[in-house]
C-alpha cells in the first residue's frame, strides 16, 4: 500500500523517532505547531479512529503516556494537548495521535533536529 505513515513506520522513510516499540513509532511532526509536536503512529495500517482496533488503540495511548513524560521532563511545557483528526480534516489517512506541548509564553520555533536532540539526550 502506498501510505506515507506505513513507510515512516517501517523505516522506508526516515523520521526523528523519539520512542518505538513493536506496535508504534513516535516521531516529530515535520511541520510542528509547537516545539516537541509528536505523532504516535501504529506500525499496522489503520485508516482512522473508526478503523483502528482496540489492541492498537491501547498501545497508542500507552506510548502517548511515555512520550508525554519525556516531553514534560525535557521541554518543560505547562500544558499538553492530544488531538486526532478524522474525515475531511485528516490529511494523512493512516491513524495518528498528535501530542502537542503547550507553552505559556511564545516560544521561538526550534529546528526539528534541535528538538530531537533535546528529547533524546
Ligand atoms: P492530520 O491532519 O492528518 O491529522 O495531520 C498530519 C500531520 O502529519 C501534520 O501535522 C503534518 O505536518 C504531518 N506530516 C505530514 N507529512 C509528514 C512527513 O513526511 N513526516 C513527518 N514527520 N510528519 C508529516
Ligand atoms: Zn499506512
Amino acid at each position: 500500500m502506498d501510505c506515507l505513515f506505513c513507510k515512516i513506520a517501517n523505516k522506508e522513510i526516515p523520521s526523528y523517532t523519539i520512542y518505538e516499540d513493536d506496535y508504534v513509532r513516535c516521531f516529530l511532526d515535520i511541520n510542528p505547531i509547537e516545539n516537541g509536536h509528536t505523532l504516535i503512529v501504529p506500525k499496522k495500517h489503520f485508516t482512522d479512529f473508526y478503523d483502528i482496533d482496540e489492541e492498537y488503540l491501547n498501545k497508542v495511548f500507552d506510548a502517548a503516556r511515555i512520550v508525554a513524560k519525556t516531553i514534560n521532563e525535557k521541554l518543560k511545557p505547562e500544558g499538553l494537548r492530544l488531538t486526532q483528526n478524522n474525515g475531511f480534516i485528516q490529511d494523512v489517512k493512516h491513524f495518528h495521535l498528535h501530542i502537542i506541548p503547550k507553552y505559556r509564553e511564545d516560544q521561538s520555533k526550534l529546528d526539528v533536529e534541535e528538538v530531537f536532540n533535546r528529547l533524546t539526550k
